[in-house]
């Protein structure tokens, strides 16, 4: 599964590299034989273009490749992912990405990277239910941080299905997210919207009270 993972985020990041391997931990169950090779994790990548490149004090070449501190550790890592944009892929294929409130279960057109980019350079880093910008409530920190949800519910999606970014995909914060999937089929973000509206003025009441 690793080395599957490895080779699909080389490719989806244009990397011109011959072998791939991924790890979290720095264990590399097995050795770079190819060059150039790509070592993954969740987060970003380091090349090794030889031989050489291996030659570290960081890195032990055993039976194995192993980075005791990590490859984040290492001068060339490249970091491309913030990790709430690669949630853990179970067996199954079914995805569940962490939420404030609860465990969501995503789909792959809510992970497909480049619809993602599309749908976030056309409405921005803004929960279109909660119209909130994390960035604004935690700092530069959150910039990034956003989900992205897929409109089109699963059971009218064909197998010539291709995601439009901008109607099919819609930017919401975490906790948005969470409510959106309290329900299956999930809430439409309209409801869940209504449902925000409703609880303030609620909220508003009781203190005018
Ligand atoms: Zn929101
Ligand atoms: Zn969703």
């Amino acid at each position: 599964m690793n080395r599957k993972k490895a080779d699909e985020l080389s490719k989806e990041f244009g990397l011109n590299v011959v072998q791939s391997r991924y790890s979290d931990w720095g264990n590399f169950y097995g050795l770079v034989q190819n060059y150039p090779c790509a070592l993954w994790d969740k987060s970003g990548y380091v090349i090794f273009n030889n031989e050489d490149d291996l030659n570290i004090p960081e890195i032990s070449v055993a039976k194995r490749i192993n980075i005791p501190k990590r490859i984040s550790s290492l001068k060339t890592y490249k970091l491309v992912l913030h990790e709430a944009q690669l949630p853990e892929e179970l067996p199954s294929g079914v995805v569940y990405q962490e939420g404030t409130a609860q465990k969501i279960i995503v789909n792959k057109y809510e992970r497909d990277k480049n619809a993602r980019y599309a749908c976030l350079s056309h409405y921005g880093y803004i929960c279109q239910v909660c119209h909130v910008k994390l960035s604004d409530v935690y700092g530069a920190i959150a910039e990034n941080l956003i989900h992205v949800h897929h409109l089109k519910p699963i059971s009218e999606i064909g197998e010539n299905y291709t995601v439009d970014p901008i109607s099919d995909l819609l930017p919401v914060c975490p906790n948005c997210h969470a409510v959106i999937h309290l329900r299956n089929p999930p809430y439409l973000p309209q409801e869940v919207s209504h449902m925000l509206h409703k609880a303030s003025t609620s909220q508003t009441d009781k203190i005018a009270i």
